[in-house]
């Protein structure tokens, strides 16, 4: 009987610690206690932001609170030696074709370094908090970059103004963008931007978006970056998530534009969790450390030459490999033709060899998928957020499990058939990605580059192939390793399926090149102990505690109060989990109601009537016009912090201004409400003027949001899970009503 080789058994035992490890090659360094002359100080810096964020209460745009964290980030900007200046005057922002307009009174701080003349660098951060939020890394992180590289740059000679820009209602609907473009002076002056952000706590800042084409944006970077966390997949990626940024107003211009973000551990964003303890102060010096240097490079005034479209790719974090996109895609095309002429010389055997490649791939995916829908039978909302580890070893070893039950249905086909199939099906694969999301082609060419060069050296060197099969493991492994990774952040862990389809692209060109071994071995007991193995982390998987002190449950109590019905309910936001004792024994709660104030659906339960002052909508004037009828109205909040208005489709809304600000609203959402918004004090009193395409009045929904709960929630809020806190929206208050506009 064939016995299965110890170091066969460790080999593949390192194959799955490699993938566990895979973060490790994008960790960043332990933070400098002593930084040389010229050098970012992460301490400094840190010290700075603990000034300005003080008692840590989230600061939403035109707060008291939001008042005092600008005047301690004014005070810290004088002290360094700057002179700030504060615009102030009511914007109003709109996505571009949505049908939601948000308004606010702004006041955007900016200081600029520099000469008097010459095009502007820019440098964005956000100073407001989400509502729920202390808002330490979202955006504490970019403002205490921005600060200790302005502080650095104060004193040496630039060649151009460098302007840094702290602005305010980016969580409101990236209101202080919109502010600055309108009304700053300097606006016209910018050619250059670089936004600091924040998802997340921890991890790298990724370069993760840029001016289109890319290539100047990315010379830059390439100058500036001594750790470069940067792929050109991200940006591709970007555009296809929701998600958005101060950019996405800047954009608009012909500016060159990098734009980077913390995106570890979502689970803290825009929560309670996003506080200065929980900041990495290795995140906030890898974001210094790009900030100072691209400040540098930036100011000294030498313009990138190039231009076009690059592709790149950051290797483990330590350079960046840039290519233009045309020669990546000549490349690609040229690699996809040496492997199917490979493919044509080496056919015998071929196609099976492909469709098991193949069918390695889909079979983890469908694995990892059917695992975890079924462990959401079991286990309910979102049971991997506390130790998602967990659930990624599971997912790992249900990749290896796949993929060595492919190699082992077939026996006889050999080592070379399997290399060209894996490395034909791989680049096949990249081509059809890269018609999607032109950026990913360059991680698709280094690995089977170093394959090809092997073969080709083969003739002349025996053994050539294998080192170069080895090599592009290890390359794939590099590169597609830490893109994984981020995957794996992005996704928050939810969607196992994805990145098991790429644990599996991982392990199969090792797999094959182990080949040899696994063929003098027994495959039974291998198989085996490989479904066994899987069986046993998804079991574990599916026991380790839902969430931890770190990663906590999404869990937002509200109390909407509807004026019109004069009747107030309990509504909880959560990931879908049912609610606890304390919760199921004061009420009865119904699962998944909508609410007129967001789009996810809440749990709901009947409350004691507490009135809460509801906002009124006086309407001032009104006149017919060509396009509709001109309303103006005056908005009363009754103490809100946010007033929405929301009118039916029917109603269709064409234009909003408020106090010299005007926006459109989008018309191509078709069938959609419109919604408009304003947040902050200066709403109290404030007249809009709409522009509406309907002359017939329609029922709207006018809501306030009230940063408290009545007291009779007490008793809710003290039955909440050990591990949870409010996420996006915080715990409080609404009044809704309805009238006729
Ligand atoms: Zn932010």
């Amino acid at each position: 009987m064939k016995r299965t080789p110890l170091w066969l058994a460790a080999a593949l035992a390192a194959l799955m610690l490699a993938l566990g490890l895979k973060g490790q090659l994008l960790t960043l360094p332990a933070v400098r206690q002593t930084a040389a002359h010229g050098q970012f100080d992460t301490n400094r810096a840190m010290a700075r932001l603990r000034r300005i964020l003080a008692d840590e209460r989230p600061h939403i745009v035109d707060s008291a609170a939001n008042d005092a964290v600008r005047a301690r980030l004014i005070a810290e900007l004088r002290a360094i030696g700057l002179d700030p200046q504060v615009s102030d005057g009511v914007t109003c922002n709109s996505k571009s074709g949505t049908r939601t307009v948000s308004c606010a009174r702004i006041r955007n701080v900016t200081a600029t370094i520099g000469p008097a003349e010459g095009r502007h660098v820019l440098f964005v951060s956000h100073y407001d908090s989400a509502a729920a939020a202390p808002g330490a890394s979202d955006d504490g992180i970019g403002m205490a970059a921005m600060l200790e590289t302005a502080a650095q740059l104060r004193g040496r000679s630039l060649a151009r103004p460098v302007t840094f820009l702290f602005d305010e209602g980016e969580e409101a609907g990236l209101i202080g963008a919109r502010a600055f473009l309108d009304r700053s002076p300097i606006a016209p002056r910018v050619d250059t931007l670089v936004n600091l952000e924040s998802r997340g706590v921890e991890g790298p800042g990724i370069m993760f978006e840029t001016s289109r084409p890319n290539a100047p944006a990315i010379e830059l970077f390439a100058r500036a970056a001594e750790r470069p966390v940067a792929n050109s997949l991200t940006t591709d990626f970007y555009r296809m998530v929701p998600n958005s940024t101060d950019v996405t107003v800047f954009q608009e211009r012909d500016w060159t534009i990098l734009n980077f973000a913390v995106i570890g551990n979502e689970t803290r964003y825009h929560s309670p969790g996003d506080t200065l303890a929980a900041m990495d102060l290795r995140s906030l010096q890898h974001m210094g450390d790009q900030a100072l240097s691209l400040a540098q490079v930036l100011g000294s005034g030498e313009p990138a030459r190039a231009n076009g479209q690059s592709l790149y790719t950051d290797i483990a974090g330590r350079f960046l490999i840039v290519l233009p996109a045309l020669a990546g895609f000549i490349l690609l095309g040229l690699l996809i033709l040496f492997f199917a002429g490979l493919g044509w010389r080496r056919r015998r055997g071929l196609g099976l060899a492909v469709l098991l490649v193949v069918a390695a791939i889909a079979d983890a995916a469908l694995l990892a998928w059917l695992a975890q829908k079924l462990l959401g039978l079991l286990r309910e909302g979102d049971y991997w957020r506390g130790y998602p580890q967990a659930t990624g070893i599971a997912v790992y070893v249900s990749a290896l499990a796949s993929s060595l039950a492919a190699l082992a249905l077939v026996r006889r086909t050999g080592t070379d058939r399997l290399r060209a199939a894996f490395w034909l099906v791989f680049l096949l694969l990249g081509a059809t990605i890269s018609f999607v999301a032109p950026g990913a082609a360059i991680l698709f060419l280094l690995p089977p580059l170093a394959v090809a060069a092997g073969m080709a050296l083969e003739r002349w060197a025996s053994g050539a192939e294998r080192v170069g099969a080895i090599a592009a493991a290890l390359i794939l492994f590099v590169t597609f390793g830490a893109v994984l990774d981020l995957i794996e952040t992005l996704l928050n862990y939810g969607a196992a399926w994805s990145y098991a389809a790429v644990a599996a692209i991982l392990l199969l060109p090792a797999l094959i090149e182990l080949l040899p071994l696994l063929r003098r071995a027994s495959m039974k007991p291998i198989l085996a102990s490989a479904a066994g193995g899987t069986l046993a982390a998804w079991t574990v998987a599916g026991f380790v505690p839902a969430y931890s002190e770190d990663r906590q449950q999404l869990f937002t109590v509200e109390y909407p109060w509807d004026e019109t019905a004069r009747r107030g309910r309990w509504m909880v936001d959560n990931d879908g989990a049912s609610l606890p004792n304390g919760f199921t024994t004061a009420a009865r709660w119904q699962r998944n109601v909508e609410v007129p104030y967001s789009t996810r659906r809440r749990w709901a339960a009947a409350a004691p009537a507490v009135r809460v002052p509801a906002p009124t909508v006086e309407i001032l004037s009104q006149r017919n016009v060509p396009e509709g009828r001109r309303v103006s109205l005056r908005l009363r909040t009754s103490g809100a912090t946010t007033i929405s208005l929301r009118a039916p489709a029917r109603a269709r809304l064409r234009a909003v201004s408020a106090i010299g600000s005007s926006r459109t609203f989008g018309s191509e959402e078709v069938n959609s409400p419109y919604t408009l918004r304003c947040r902050g004090r200066s709403c109290d009193g404030m007249v809009v003027e709409l522009l509406i395409g309907s002359r017939k009045p329609q029922e709207w929904t006018v809501i306030g949001t009230h940063a408290a709960l009545p007291q009779a929630a007490q008793p809710l809020l003290a039955a909440r899970p050990r591990f949870s806190r409010p996420q996006y929206n915080p715990d409080g208050s609404y009044a809704v009503v309805r009238l006729r506009i």
